[in-house]
């Protein structure tokens, strides 16, 4: 039998306010254990929470970019369960009335569109951190992290393969980075993702039992993990057994997930409305003012760059990923309006440069301003195409303008009609029996004259005029 994985993905993002969601406390990450704590995220008694407004802010951006629904009244409710990592004992998240509902995200799978549906987004507080000694019989528990705000991110179980998970998570993650209300971390952990997968017969409407898959810290092990369940839960169904619906660790040492415990169910939590937090209500100029705040979008945006810049649909992709290659890109436009050719330095070398330093393109050591005057160079003819190379490791060394570098090291295109004729005439002169073959009928030979003149200019010659040239000496007698 044929089967048909479907795959569902829960996403918890760690909106980056300066404070949590309920208490003045700051957000920032690695301050020592237990510093950046208060009576209300410590969970004491008779403390009242008070509402960050930023995060319903950065919560409403989240849900316009996803094209959800903005629930004009919705509520904060208490999801009941002890952990030593939750003062409380009660998570306060949104239950019945989520702030947001029904968006979608589209993603792109081998030239396939495909359009996800979210189910709800809805906001909550984050737990703190248990920390296990390996050496002792003891755990320590640090609260820093109790009261980070989150949004949760449900998406339908729309997904059918683990590569439409990966890029519907790598969707997420650039809208929030767009949007500048989440690093989108997946190591770091500011971004996480758990998986529900389940199994069923092809052609079957019916949704099969799913596990929830849990410790998926990078996009690697998302993909990974999923393919390693789905094998794991045919094989258990070919051999005539049952799924059982439950929570499992990926366990990226050994490649495989583990039972971690039974799935709860939604009464096993207990929720019901939070009787010390308003109702948050959204009234339609409050939306309306978010709508029109919201910055250009990465779908948007491609759209954009493909119409006005003519640019190749896979270009379009790679430069608006980000926005801060999408901005690099236009910034070098100005200066430099040859889009394909800016886009090939930076897919290219740039790509290779910044991979090989480990940086993001906004830590480029060489700028918009200077690859775009390279660029320039090139086009002027005064340097050549492989000159340049050289000059853009040189200005990625040390950030000198290319014009300086061209100068300093004398790297300037030799154009002289008279100097390149002369070099032909002596490539011509020292190689009397290749130009026999040549003018028999063997035109490969070209490359071996053009090779010869570059390499008594030091490759400065330019090539246009050396074809040319070349054509003149050798077609005549
Ligand atoms: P819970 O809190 O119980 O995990 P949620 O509603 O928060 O439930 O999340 C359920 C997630 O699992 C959603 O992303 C949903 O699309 C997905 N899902 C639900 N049922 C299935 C199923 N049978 N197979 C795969 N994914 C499923
Ligand atoms: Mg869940
Ligand atoms: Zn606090």
């Amino acid at each position: 039998m044929q089967f048909e994985p479907v795959i569902g993905l829960e996403v918890h993002a760690q909106l980056k306010t300066e404070t949590k969601i309920f208490c003045n406390c700051a957000t920032s990450f690695g301050a020592p254990p237990n510093t950046h704590t208060c009576p209300v995220c410590l969970g004491m008694p008779g403390v009242l929470p008070v509402l960050n407004k930023k995060v319903v802010d950065y919560a409403m951006r989240m849900a316009l970019a996803t094209h959800c629904k903005i629930g004009h009244e919705n509520r904060f409710a208490r999801k009941n369960y002890f952990y030593p990592d939750l003062p409380k004992g009660y998570q306060i998240s949104q239950y019945e009335l989520p702030l947001a509902e029904h968006g979608y995200v589209d993603i792109e799978v081998d030239n396939q569109k495909q359009r996800i549906g979210l189910t709800r987004i809805h906001l909550e507080e984050d737990a703190g951190k248990l920390l296990h000694d390996p050496n002792l019989p003891i755990s320590k528990v640090d609260l820093n992290r109790t009261g980070t705000p989150l949004i949760e991110i449900v998406s339908e179980p729309d997904l059918r393969t683990p590569a439409q998970a990966g890029a519907y998570l790598r969707q997420l993650r650039t809208i929030v980075r767009y949007l500048g209300i989440c690093d989108g971390n997946l190591e770091e952990g500011s971004f996480r993702c758990d998986a529900n997968i389940s199994i069923r017969p092809q052609g079957s409407e019916k949704l099969g039992t799913r596990t929830e898959l849990k410790n998926l810290n990078s996009f690697k092990n998302v993909e990974k993990a999923l393919r390693y369940e789905i094998m794991r839960q045919q094989e258990i169904v070919a051999d005539g057994g049952v799924v059982i619906q439950e929570s499992r660790l990926w366990n990226d040492a050994r490649n495989r997930t583990a039972s971690m415990r039974g799935k709860e169910e939604a009464h096993d939590y207990r929720y019901f409305p939070d009787p010390d937090l308003l109702p948050i209500v959204i009234d339609d100029p409050w939306i309306e003012k978010t709508t029109k705040a919201l910055p250009e979008l990465p779908d948007e945006k491609k759209a954009r760059f493909i119409k006005d810049y003519h640019l190749p649909d896979y270009d379009a992709s790679f430069l608006t990923t980000e926005r801060a290659s999408a901005d690099y890109f236009e910034s070098c436009i100005k200066r430099f309006p040859k889009p394909k050719l800016i886009s090939n330095w930076i897919m290219g070398d740039l790509a290779a440069l910044l991979n090989a330093q480990g940086k993001t393109i906004s830590q480029s050591p060489v700028s918009s301003d200077n690859l775009a005057d390279l660029l320039r160079l090139i086009e002027d003819d005064v340097i050549s195409g492989k000159i340049a190379k050289t000059v853009f490791e040189q200005i990625a060394l040390t950030g000198e303008t290319p014009q300086s570098v061209v100068e300093a090291k004398n790297l300037t295109q030799v154009t002289d009609v008279s100097a390149i004729e002369e070099i032909v005439l002596k490539v011509i002169g020292d190689h009397p029996k290749e130009v026999e073959t040549y003018r028999n009928g063997k035109k490969k030979l070209r490359g071996f004259f053009v090779g010869q003149v570059m390499k008594a200019t030091r490759g400065k010659a330019n090539p246009k005029m050396v074809n040319k040239i070349l054509s003149e000496k050798l077609e005549s007698e």
